[in-house]
């Protein structure tokens, strides 16, 4: 039996495909959508198709951003020679909330995971290995400490260790399994400072 009528239906059904949106709360956000003044949910729906036009990778770290390349990349006085790799981009703002981090990034959009599929190929891998032909002293691998995370990590650091680049893994004060995004500062800035060369 259908409670309500196609539009809506069809709203929520679109809500709920949303990442951590389940059937109540796609269904509650739908009913306050329709009760929004229509100049509002004009404005709501540009916003997101502005974004989608307008957002797209940094050419340089893979990053979301406005433009060619993001202000991290473009900040001359970051360190360029120290790049750090993260799995996501949510890590990476996880990193510059420290304020302390002045090397910049490469976000991987993901990890390698033999169980569902994802391969080295899978994520932005080679575009790592490429920017090492540019002047790089250091790579701080800064995967999660999961078992897609330590995989990825000790995939990198073997591609990287010949060509003689140091390779460092953050410290093993980020939990197992934990995700890097819901860390508290203090904690990322000591796995940080106390990474070590692999
Ligand atoms: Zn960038």
């Amino acid at each position: 039996m259908d409670l309500y009528s196609g539009y809506i239906n069809k709203l929520i059904d679109e809500l709920a495909t949303l990442p951590g949106i389940g059937a109540k709360s796609a269904q509650r956000m739908a009913f306050h959508i329709i009760n929004m003044p229509k100049d509002r949910v004009e404005r709501f729906a540009h916003t997101i198709l502005d974004a989608k036009e307008n957002v797209r990778y940094c050419k340089v770290c893979y990053t979301l951003t406005d433009s060619e390349t993001c202000p991290i990349c473009a900040n001359l006085k970051r360190d360029h020679k120290t790049i750090m790799v993260v799995e996501n981009i949510r890590d990476l703002a996880a990193y510059e909330k420290t304020g302390k981090y002045q090397g910049i990034y490469h976000v991987l959009h993901g990890a390698i995971s033999p169980m569902i599929g994802i391969g080295p190929s899978d994520i932005k891998l080679k575009e790592l290995i490429k920017r090492l032909e540019e002047d790089v002293e250091e790579v701080i691998i800064a995967t999660n400490s999961s078992l897609e995370g330590e995989t990825t990590a000790m995939y990198i650091s073997k591609l990287i260790k010949p060509t003689g680049i140091k390779v460092s893994r953050i410290a093993s004060g980020v939990p197992v399994g934990g995700d890097l995004e819901y860390i508290d500062e203090i904690t990322l800035l000591r796995a940080l400072e106390g990474r070590i060369e692999l």
